[in-house]
């Protein structure tokens, strides 16, 4: 048993660590503040290959691996969690259903472009209606010909209409099973397709800088071979997705609880009260210390997940065991993080406001930690 990360794997690390502290951190917060997308910082990370990270060289990608994809997630967040946020909807909600489920044609048409940040890609699961329970998928798409028309809306669909974005995974009933269940497909739809609105981004809590919003499909016609895999497979290939994904939500929850970490200590130093920097305190030392030790075992359990998923093993219990509790100690995190800071941490000008903010959806996006839960029950055969 070996927790060490490999010389690649570190150098990985301490790249996008440095890209984080010199590149998004001066800028992030005036993005933050006007809910911008930051173009330049994505250009940047497209340059440096990390959104080709997990994937072949064949299709443009870095030939690293997916825990790759995860320290740069980790470090990311450890700064801002929008960035950290875009590229992982890109990578592991956006690039990576075509990787995996894309004929020949598909990749080669959309990920050279994908993989190089040039363009991003949304996912298009929930919907207004139905968001945990995805099987309720009331979109619809109907095979007219040679082309399928797409009836419906998705909701919260993440890098779905910024100025780059190419197309949108979308699942959608295409037919009934014969128990009777909703038949689920996936289909590739470019952006701009006549029928596909893309409605104004939402006013959101946190993550302000990235970029979501609600799309319609109102007979919206792709050929027919924007199906993406075999039809009828939509809903094994979201499953597949989504465990993939909960890997590299929680490398996100442990940067931000780093991060929380980090701000903490920089404040407890230079802040005095009564005399002396409030970090002789031990209540704020003991603080520091619970913090500390959360984002290590989130990152020990993610690491875990990561591993398994890498050797070919099961993984599924174990990616919704890190994503569940990295995402509640990252909340854990930011309140107290918040609280050493006083009255400044309640200030949006501080970092720890940033991570405050964006905290919560860590708990909701991707399977909320009640679905965790259930993952996790079912996997222990309950
Ligand atoms: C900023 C943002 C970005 C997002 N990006 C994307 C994206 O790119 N693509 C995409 O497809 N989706 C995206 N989502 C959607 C996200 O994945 C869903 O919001 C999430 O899965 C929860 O679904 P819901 O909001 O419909 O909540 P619901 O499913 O309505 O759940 C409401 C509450 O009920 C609980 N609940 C539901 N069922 C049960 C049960 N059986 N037992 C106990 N409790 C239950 C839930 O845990 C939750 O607390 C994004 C969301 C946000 C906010």
């Amino acid at each position: 048993m070996d927790f060490r990360l490999s010389e690649e794997h570190q150098a990985l690390r301490d790249s996008v660590r440095d890209f984080a502290r010199e590149v998004v951190a001066p800028v992030i917060a005036e993005h933050y503040e006007q809910h911008t997308f930051p173009y330049e910082v994505i250009r940047q990370m497209g340059k440096m290959g990390l959104f080709g990270l997990p994937f072949a060289e064949e299709y443009g990608g870095m030939g690293g691996d997916y825990f790759a994809l995860c320290l740069a997630l980790e470090e990311l967040a450890r700064v801002d969690s929008s960035v950290a946020i875009t590229l992982e909807a890109a990578v592991s909600l956006g690039a990576m259903p075509i990787y995996r489920f894309g004929t020949e044609e598909q990749k080669a048409r959309w990920l050279p472009k994908l993989l190089s940040g040039e363009a991003l890609a949304g996912f298009g699961l929930t919907e207004p209606g139905t968001g945990s329970d995805a099987g309720g998928t009331e979109t619809r798409a109907v095979l007219d010909g040679d082309e399928w028309v797409i009836n419906g809306s998705k909701a919260f669909i993440t890098n779905s209409g910024t100025d780059i974005t190419a197309l949108v995974t979308v699942t959608a009933v295409t037919g009934t099973r014969p128990d009777g269940a909703k038949e689920l497909s996936t289909i590739i739809v470019p952006s701009g397709t006549p029928g596909f609105t893309v409605a104004p981004g939402y006013s959101k809590v946190g993550w302000t800088a990235s970029d979501t919003h609600e799309l319609t499909f109102d007979d919206c016609r792709v050929p027919a071979e924007n199906l993406l895999g075999e039809r009828g497979r939509g809903f094994a290939q979201f499953l597949r997705i989504l465990d993939e994904g909960r890997i590299a939500i929680a490398a996100l929850a442990v940067g931000l609880a780093q991060g929380c970490v980090d701000e903490s200590i920089k404040y407890a130093r230079e802040r005095h009260a009564f005399g002396q920097p409030i970090g002789n305190y031990q209540a704020i030392q003991f603080k520091v210390a619970d913090m500390e030790m959360k984002a290590h075992t989130a990152r020990l359990a993610y690491y875990d997940a990561a591993a398994r998923m890498l050797a070919g093993e099961p993984f599924k219990r174990q990616a919704a065991i890190a994503k569940l509790h990295a995402s509640t100690i990252a909340v854990d995190n930011a309140r107290e993080a918040t609280q050493i800071h006083g009255g400044y941490g309640f200030m949006n000008e501080y970092p720890v406001a940033r991570f405050w903010r964006d905290s919560k959806i860590l708990e909701i996006g991707e399977g909320t930690s009640e679905v965790q839960r259930m993952i996790i029950a079912r996997d222990l055969g309950m």
